[in-house]
């Protein structure tokens, strides 16, 4: 009996030595990559070929170097509550057959049956001490959020030494915007691309100076997602259809949408991108770390979509503000500019959003050539009916002639007329 069990085991750690998996058996491309760099051409194991293949101690190592990024031992990490672990856990069985067999892709089950078999007798848990521990680490957005709403909202970019948590809140920031550049959400509008403003109105007293169509000025701009109140941004979108949907009030009979342009190309933060972005797998050693500014990128992204809220605005809005004033002054510091920050729709799904960081005198200035194409305007009764009469059409000729005026008065033709007489370069030096 005892030397049977004996031999049963020692055939199974010959197994184990003796075992090998190539490249082609593993669908994911971090592990499938380190295959290749360190494999040499042997038997599969797994699928019989002789191809480029890594014993399997080493393959072994390389996902449990994966599973111990993204998971804990419970007993490490966990409260216990009358004998249980208060949060969830996993066997190790879970953990590869639940939550890492479609990362790891293996073509062959036996390769899952062959980790597991392995993996110690351990319960584990998320490797997310960001999200339990909301107080001391702000490297999560729900944790900086809390922060900047209920504990401190202006000075924390200048803590640094309060405690001893890895992570200062001025280094997330820093970190995030970081990674917008490693995963590249900088898009560029295009000159000539065409954006969307709509305004809602009581009445058809339709709006006729351009003035009335650009942000408010400081002292009537209400906080939005992305500013406080008193600071100016203009909220676009990339079409009609969007602008329409996110300006809809059900108390408002009508709605002008009229259309800028902008002549000089301009660089946003582009947030819609982060839907399609992939996470980062927990076996690409290289690109990992990004998932948390992804994570916190994209919770970002969400409260910046969601519908206006009435109540509570003041606290409401304070994060987005925040990483929205973020990027709009602190980020250029490396280099980057950016003019704006583009996010999805939520109230037109599949439409864009734009919000530029032009205040009333910049687009009355016509900064990055912006300007308004008045024949453009599209004037509504209940949301989407478009009208066309007597009275939208003088608006209309009303409004090209004002941006005429406006636009006229943004050249600076006394400048121009100065300097063309005589040498006024030399009188200007
Ligand atoms: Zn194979």
């Amino acid at each position: 009996m005892n030397s049977k069990e004996n031999s049963t085991k020692d055939n199974n750690e010959m197994d184990e030595i003796e075992k090998n998996v190539c490249h082609e058996c593993i669908g994911n491309k971090s592990l499938k990559e380190f295959i290749k760099a360190e494999g040499k051409k042997q038997p599969c194991s797994y699928c019989g070929r002789y191809r480029k293949a890594v014993g399997f101690d080493s393959f072994y190592d390389a996902i449990m170097d994966g599973v111990c990024y993204a998971y804990s031992r419970a007993v490490d990490e966990l409260p216990v509550d009358e004998g249980e672990y208060v949060g969830k856990t996993y066997t190790s069985q879970d953990l590869i057959y639940d939550e890492l067999s479609d990362e790891i892709a293996a073509n062959d089950d036996r390769i899952l049956d062959d980790i597991v078999e392995n993996m110690p007798d351990e319960t584990w848990c998320d490797k997310d001490p960001f999200d339990n521990r909301a107080d001391d680490d702000f490297y999560s957005w729900d944790a900086f959020s809390k922060m900047v709403r209920e504990k401190m909202r202006f000075v924390f970019y200048r803590i640094s030494e309060e405690n001893n948590r890895s992570l200062q809140p001025s280094d997330i920031l820093d970190l995030i915007s970081h990674y917008t550049r490693e995963v590249r959400l900088t898009r560029a509008i295009r000159s000539s691309t065409k954006l969307y403003r709509c305004r809602t109105l009581d009445n058809d007293q339709w709006y006729t100076n351009p003035d009335d169509y650009g942000p408010p000025d400081s002292a009537n701009a209400v906080a939005g997602r992305m500013n406080a109140a008193g600071i100016e941004m203009l909220y676009l979108a990339m079409d009609e259809e969007t602008t329409l949907q996110e300006a809809y009030s059900p108390n408002r009979e009508y709605a002008v949408v009229v259309q800028y342009r902008v002549e000089e190309p301009l660089y946003v933060l582009d947030l819609a991108r982060l839907e399609k972005m992939k996470m980062p797998s927990v076996f690409d050693k290289e690109n990992r770390d990004a998932s948390h500014a992804i994570r916190f990128l994209k919770m970002f992204a969400k409260d910046i979509s969601k519908q206006r809220m009435n109540k509570n605005t003041d606290t409401e809005y304070v994060p987005t503000q925040i990483v929205t004033e973020f990027f709009r002054y602190v980020n250029r510091k490396d280099g980057d500019r950016y003019d704006g920050i583009c996010y999805s729709s939520s109230l037109n799904p599949g439409g864009t959003c734009l919000v530029l960081f032009m205040n009333r005198e910049d687009v009355r200035r016509g900064k990055n050539g912006i300007h308004l194409i008045p024949s453009e305007t599209h004037f509504y009764k209940k949301q989407f009916c478009e009208l066309k009469d007597a009275k939208t059409a003088k608006a209309k000729g009303e409004l090209f002639v004002n941006a005429k005026i406006a636009q006229s008065g943004n050249t600076p033709t006394e400048d121009i007329a100065a300097s063309s007489f005589g040498s006024s370069k030399k009188s200007l030096v």
